[in-house]
């Protein structure tokens, strides 16, 4: 079937050409502008050689000129390989030689160096091209399942791998999320994640050009920021990551009018039940949804809230079309039955075509279209699915399992914890050793009073036996929690002690 992702602008702009598209604190830019702009963009990316099926990086941060580029490239049947900005030159390497990426758009500003067999375009240069140019390229014949995109994982648990995903399942899991959020053509999204990372370029750019919606576009969270564009810049759905909503709770929002927020969508990683329950006070009357899902299957898997009612500590359901479902961990890997923990596997049509040229990588991955995700979980009788956390993360200590998830929301509950996060550091006595990090509030944390809180709420094999206090937890580029640091910032800080 013949379809191309850029004609849900091309739609949307045929439709709707004076809605509003991309807005910011100064400027307004319509469907209309932003079609003409992804056209003529093609046109000056053709001239310089990108052809359909080329690897095209696209490093640039949330600013205007990311939607006609990003649109323009698609246009041409141009693979996009979306890149954070802030991704070292030997970063980059690795993902332009996995990628076998041939063109790089960047900032003129940017320093970074580019692999020699890279051509470099410089934004300035090409918009002043397609400031005079007036030929509109139209968008490339390609099949609905040829690639699209090459996705880099955040790169949380070791190396990003590179997720290929195609046109048509890309269309449909923004058609998807969009609806199940409830998201309609008169709201204004938070455009503040990251457009380079899959979460942010579907749930908010794709699902915004889809319904001819408007999107708020920052480059940087700002706590008051994010209030001024609620309060002023009628932003209706916010779109984010736990630790800006955390930030949002315990953020100054004296005399702050935030009634116009209506939707609030978390995901990326586990939402705190405490941040959930505080949302309510900030924004009266909010419809709270958390999604879940991965880079490899296209964004949001699952919702918890919407066509469903909202399950405490829960991920919801999967989307429409969507399977889930738990299996034996081990070589057998064998369903299990409601309430046993396993690895949650899933399946449809927003899974992944495959890691890009890794065979052994994508078979390890997927099995009869079943995506394993990493991720440990349990399903209740109706078919919420409950995340106790990452394979990875899990901790064992003396051969019982720890899931930091857990102590983590025992922490929180501390009055002086404003916010924690626990890891495992090797131990020689049990394996592994549970440790905690906290931020601490202004009168500072007793480490010894913390433990014995935690001893009484939790069993003897799963309270932390250390607290190391930060002034924050360190976070990746899509604001998850960086455990990888911690775990190595744990066993320093042992290693220290005992030598
Ligand atoms: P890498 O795969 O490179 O280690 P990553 O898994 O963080 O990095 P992403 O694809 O951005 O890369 O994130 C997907 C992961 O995020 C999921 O596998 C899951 O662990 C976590 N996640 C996403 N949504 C939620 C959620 N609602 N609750 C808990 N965890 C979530
Ligand atoms: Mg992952």
């Amino acid at each position: 079937m013949q379809f191309n992702l850029s004609s849900m602008l091309s739609n949307s702009a045929r439709r709707n050409p004076t809605n509003a598209f991309l807005v910011t604190s100064e400027t307004r830019h319509t469907f209309a502008e932003m079609e003409a702009r992804a056209g003529h963009a093609a046109t000056v990316l053709a001239r310089h050689g990108i052809r359909l099926g080329d690897r095209v990086i696209l490093r640039l941060p949330n600013r205007i000129d990311f939607v006609p580029y990003y649109y323009g490239l698609l246009r041409l049947g141009a693979v996009v390989v979306p890149v954070n900005p802030g991704l070292s030159a030997r970063e980059v390497d690795v993902i332009s030689e996995e990628a076998g990426v041939r063109f790089a758009v960047v900032e003129d500003e940017d320093a970074v160096e580019l692999p020699t067999s890279v051509v470099r375009l410089n934004l300035g240069a090409l918009l002043a091209e397609e400031a005079t140019c007036d030929e509109t390229t139209p968008a490339a014949l390609v099949d609905g399942d040829d690639t699209a995109l090459v996705i880099f994982t955040s790169g949380t648990t070791g190396r990003p791998k590179g997720a290929e995903l195609g046109h048509q399942q890309l269309f449909l899991t923004a058609l998807l999320e969009g609806d199940e959020f409830g998201i309609t053509s008169e709201d204004v999204t938070l455009g503040v994640l990251p457009l380079f990372h899959v979460y942010g370029l579907s749930g908010i750019l794709h699902s915004a050009t889809l319904r001819a919606q408007a999107i708020y576009l920052m480059d940087a969270y700002s706590t008051a920021a994010v209030f001024d564009a609620i309060e002023h810049h009628g932003v209706s759905v916010l779109i984010g990551v736990p630790t800006m909503y955390h930030a949002m709770v315990t953020g100054d929002r004296a005399g702050r009018d935030l009634s116009r927020a209506r939707i609030a969508v978390s995901g990326g990683a586990p939402m705190p039940s405490e941040t959930i329950r505080a949302l309510d006070g900030l924004f009266p009357g909010i419809t709270y949804l958390e999604g879940y899902g991965m880079t490899e299957t296209c964004s949001s898997g699952t919702v918890n809230g919407g066509p469903y009612p909202f399950r405490e500590g829960s991920i919801g359901r999967p989307l429409w079309g969507i399977e889930l479902a738990v299996v034996d961990a081990s070589e057998t890997q064998l369903p299990l039955g409601p309430e046993h923990v396993g690895e949650l596997v899933m399946r449809g049509h927003n899974v992944m075509k495959g890691y890009l040229d890794a065979p052994e990588a994508t078979r390890e991955t997927l099995c009869d279209g079943w995506m394993h995700t990493g991720d440990l979980a349990w399903i209740d009788d109706d078919g919420y699915v409950y995340i106790v956390g990452r394979a990875k993360e899990l901790i064992i200590r003396g051969g019982f399992n720890v899931y930091p998830r857990e102590v983590e929301e025992v922490l929180r509950l501390h009055d002086a914890v404003i916010d924690a996060a626990v890891v495992g550091r090797p131990d020689p006595h049990h394996g592994e050793e549970v440790v905690a990090f906290v931020v601490a509030g202004p009168d500072g944390i007793d480490a010894a009073a913390l433990i014995a809180f935690s001893s009484e709420r939790l069993a003897a094999f799963k309270y932390p036996r250390e607290v190391i206090t930060m002034d924050a937890l360190p976070q990746g580029a899509t604001g998850k929690i960086d455990k990888q640091r911690l775990v190595t910032l744990a066993t320093e800080a042992w290693q220290g002690v005992r030598s």
